[in-house]
């Protein structure tokens, strides 16, 4: 049964092989067969983050990682310093909020990046070193928005405020060095890039990271990286994990890395660059600030007098097309389109085509010209 082709930015189309290995039988989740798989998973993402340290492998969907890092690294009352580009962004800064952070927001207009000035000017000013962490987001999937993470690290030099990142819809799409530039908490998730079905979190985190969960008291028990770290040293989980997924994204895994991450990074570029070409040539016009444009989504302005949610469902129901509208502020204004996932060039064309007609009949004029 060939599902709907997925322009969603999560979760995504999966390959076949990737769907087979979720109807692997089931297994003891503390014996070898498991150990192995999650021991491989966990080497494989490492090579993902270019990091040689840890990388733990939580069975939640991302949120549940970002809620983890929050938990595991800060204090109720420490002041932490969000920096929102988009809903996502403030979905991190809510977080640590109802988790008794003291959470102040450097906010920026939907559609650009965090200005890495602006960033650098706020720590400049936190002369007693008050500001115990930074909130960023790495690929802001509400508006399509990729922040400049070498310019932001540079940003921070010399505070020693901790740096957590969302990167949840952009690891494995562009480079991210992040032992090189400085993070301490990195989150991704398996149904984004990486093209595994949703169900596990990944927590990336640097020595100093390591320190904080010692010292950090925020309460936590499901998400305790102490004993995240404990049990996956002899590839376990603390919690029975989601055994099928695991085995899905080592296969997933395999796909990316035989590849290669930079004909994975070219792929995501190339797609994202040919949706942009293709829906300026129907006649649409591009959401946001180009030089922030993210590589894993596209969003587009919906145009006067057509209604989102029809051609939503046009595409989907007439196509077998799934794209996805705006959120928040943004519903009804957007389309977002993702590069994410087992999709071809083909497939992006085809979808492309069934957008300019499905406008067309819409009575969008300038989509057939
Ligand atoms: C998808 C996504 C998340 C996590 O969403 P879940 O539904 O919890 O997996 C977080 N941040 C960003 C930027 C995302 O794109």
């Amino acid at each position: 049964m060939p599902g709907d082709l997925l322009f969603i930015p999560g979760p995504v189309t999966c390959a076949p092989e990737v769907l087979a290995a979720m109807a692997e039988p089931m297994v003891n989740h503390r014996g070898e067969r498991f150990a192995g798989a999650l021991l491989a998973v966990r080497e494989k993402l490492a090579r993902v983050y270019e990091t040689s340290g840890e990388v733990l492998v939580l069975g939640s969907s991302g949120t549940g990682g970002l809620e983890a890092a929050v938990v595991n690294l800060f204090s109720p009352g420490d002041l932490l310093l969000s920096c929102p580009v988009g809903n996502f962004g403030k979905r991190l800064a809510a977080i640590a909020k109802i988790h008794g952070a003291d959470v102040e927001i450097l906010d920026t207009e939907p559609g650009h990046g965090l200005d890495p000035a602006r960033l650098a000017g706020r720590l400049r000013q936190d002369r007693e070193r008050r500001i115990a962490g930074v909130l960023l987001t790495q690929n802001e999937t509400s508006t399509g928005v990729q922040n400049d993470m070498e310019a932001l690290a540079r940003a921070m030099e010399g505070h020693p405020a901790l740096r957590v990142v969302d990167s949840v819809s952009g690891l494995g799409a562009s480079r991210m060095p992040i032992d090189g530039l400085g993070f301490d908490a990195v989150v991704g998730a398996s149904q984004k890039v990486l093209a595994a079905p949703p169900g596990l979190a990944f927590v990336a985190l640097s020595a100093r990271a390591w320190d904080a969960v010692a010292r950090a008291k925020m309460p936590r028990f499901y998400f305790d990286f102490a004993k995240a770290r404990e049990f996956g040293a002899d590839g376990q989980t603390p919690w029975t994990p989601p055994i099928s997924q695991v085995f899905a994204l080592n296969v997933a895994l395999d796909r990316y890395h035989a590849e290669g991450t930079a004909n994975v990074h070219a792929r995501h570029s190339a797609n994202a660059a040919a949706i942009r070409a293709g829906v300026q040539a129907l006649g649409l016009q591009l959401f946001g600030d180009i030089r922030y444009a993210s590589p894993t989504v596209v969003t587009m302005r919906v145009p006067e007098n057509v209604q989102a949610s029809v051609v939503l469902k046009t595409l989907r129901e007439r196509h077998g097309i799934v794209l996805a509208g705006g959120q928040g502020d943004l519903k009804g204004k957007i389309f977002r389109m993702g590069t994410m996932g087992a999709i071809t060039p083909a497939d992006v064309q085809r979808a492309i085509a069934a957008l300019g007609e499905t406008l067309a009949a819409q009575g969008f004029a300038s989509a057939v010209r």
